[in-house]
C-alpha cells in the first residue's frame, strides 16, 4: 500500500494536445480516489501516466515514497483494470487470475492456491474452469478484479471498470467494489464519467477540465460547495441554477427579483458588483402563490423524476429550475414561485466561489 504523489505532471501527446497541464495531486495511502470530468479532459491519460503506460512530458510520479517517473510499468507495483477487462479468451478463470503471478515467476501450485483464494472471495469459485466467453459481463468484471487483487500491488488503478455493466449490475458492483477496497485498504484511483458513481464510492474526488484539476474534495464538499462555476455546472444530476446577478445594498438582484445574500457570502460582497448566483434545484422551496424573496415566473416544463418533479420556470426570460415533491407539482402555464434556501445558495465572483 502506498500514497501517490504527482507534481507538475504534464503530458503533451505527439501532435501537440496537452492532456495534462502541470498537475499536482496527493492521494494518501489507502484512499479511494475518483477522477471525474467531461470526455477528453485527461482522466485516462492521468491514470495511464501513473501506471507508466504513458511517459510524462514533465513533472514527477511518486508511489510509496519512490520516484517512479522513469520506471517501466512492470516496475511500479501498481495494477490496472481496463474498461474492457482485457481478459485472455483462451485461458480459464484460474489462469486469467493467476497470470500476473506467472509473470512474477511464482510457482504453479502457489499460483493456483492464490487464484482459488481470491476467486472464492469474489464469488467465482464455481466458475474457475470456464473461459471468459462463457461468463456474463458482471462475472468477467469480477475476474478482472480478482486478477488485480492477486497481484497484491501497492495501488489499484481502475479505468471505468463498471461501464460495460447494465444499470442494475453496475449498482451491485459499485457496492461490492467499495466494500472490497475498504477491506483491502489499497490506495485506489478510479476513473469514471459517472458522477453518481464518484459521489457514492469515493473518499475524495477530483473534477478535471482540459488537463487541469478544477477541484479536489470529499464528495460532500464538491457537491455542496463547488469551488467554481465549471464544477457547479458539472456536478449534480440536475444542474445547478447559475444565474447572473448583481449586489444591490444588502440584497441581490437576480432575474429581476430581490433575493437574500446567501449565508456563506455574508459580509463578503460590495454594492454594485456583478456576481453569479448558484442554487441547486433540490434546494428550492416551491409554492403556487407569491412569497417574499422568491423567484416567480411561469411554469414552462414539468419533468417526472420518480419521487419528485423537476419544474422549469421562465422568470423574466431566465430559466430557473426547482425540484418539487410528488403531489405538489404544478401544471405547465401555471404561476410558480421558487425560494432558494439561504443556507445552501452560493455566490460566484469571476467564476470562483465567494
Ligand atoms: P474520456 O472520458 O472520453 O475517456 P478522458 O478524460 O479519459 O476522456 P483522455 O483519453 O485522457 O481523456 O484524453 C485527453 C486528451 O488527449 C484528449 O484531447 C484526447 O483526444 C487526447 N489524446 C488521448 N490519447 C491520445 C494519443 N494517443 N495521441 C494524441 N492525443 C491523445
Amino acid at each position: 500500500m502506498a500514497a501517490i504523489e504527482l507534481s507538475g505532471l504534464t503530458k503533451v501527446y505527439p501532435g501537440g494536445v496537452k492532456a495534462l497541464d502541470a498537475l499536482d495531486l496527493e492521494i494518501p495511502d489507502g484512499e479511494f480516489f475518483a477522477l471525474l470530468g467531461p470526455s477528453g479532459c485527461g482522466k485516462t491519460t492521468l491514470l495511464r501516466t501513473i501506471a507508466g503506460l504513458e511517459t510524462a512530458t514533465g513533472g514527477a510520479v511518486v508511489i510509496g515514497g519512490r520516484d517512479v517517473t522513469g520506471v517501466q510499468p512492470g516496475g511500479r507495483d501498481v495494477a490496472m483494470v481496463f474498461q474492457d477487462y482485457a481478459l485472455f479468451p483462451h485461458m480459464d478463470v484460474t489462469d486469467n487470475i493467476a497470470y500476473p503471478l506467472r509473470i512474477k515467476k511464482v510457482a504453479k501450485d502457489a499460483r493456483r492456491d492464490k487464484a482459488a483464494e481470491v476467486g472464492a472471495r469474489l464469488g467465482l469459485d464455481h466458475l474457475m474452469d470456464r473461459r471468459p466467453g462463457q461468463l456474463s459481463g458482471g462475472q468477467q468484471q469480477r475476474v478482472a478484479l480478482a486478477r488485480v487483487m492477486a497481484t497484491q500491488a501497492q495501488a489499484f488503478l481502475f479505468d471505468e471498470p463498471l461501464s460495460n455493466l447494465d444499470a442494475r449490475l453496475r449498482l451491485e458492483a459499485r457496492t461490492f467494489l467499495k466494500k472490497l477496497q475498504r477491506e483491502l485498504g489499497v490506495t485506489t484511483v478510479f476513473v469514471t464519467h459517472d458522477q453518481a458513481e464518484a459521489l457514492a464510492m469515493a473518499d475524495r474526488m477530483a473534477v478535471m477540465e482540459a488537463g487541469h484539476i478544477r477541484q479536489i474534495g470529499t464528495p460532500a464538499e464538491v457537491f455542496q460547495r463547488p469551488a467554481n462555476t465549471f464544477v457547479a455546472g458539472f456536478i449534480g444530476s440536475t444542474p445547478m441554477n447559475l444565474l447572473d446577478g448583481a449586489v444591490r445594498g444588502d440584497t441581490l438582484e437576480v432575474a429581476g427579483h430581490k433575493v437574500a445574500v446567501p449565508a456563506s457570502a455574508g459580509g463578503l460582497l460590495s454594492d454594485g458588483e456583478k456576481i453569479v448566483y448558484g442554487v441547486r434545484p433540490e434546494y428550492m422551496s416551491y409554492s403556487a402563490g407569491p412569497v417574499d424573496g422568491a423567484l416567480g415566473g411561469k411554469v414552462a416544463i414539468v419533468e417526472n423524476l420518480g419521487a419528485s418533479h423537476l419544474v422549469t420556470l421562465d422568470v423574466n426570460d431566465v430559466t430557473v429550475q426547482a425540484v418539487v415533491p410528488e403531489g405538489s407539482e404544478p401544471a405547465v402555464g401555471d404561476e410558480g414561485y421558487a425560494t432558494p434556501r439561504r443556507d445552501r445558495a452560493l455566490v460566484y465572483r469571476d467564476g470562483a466561489l465567494v
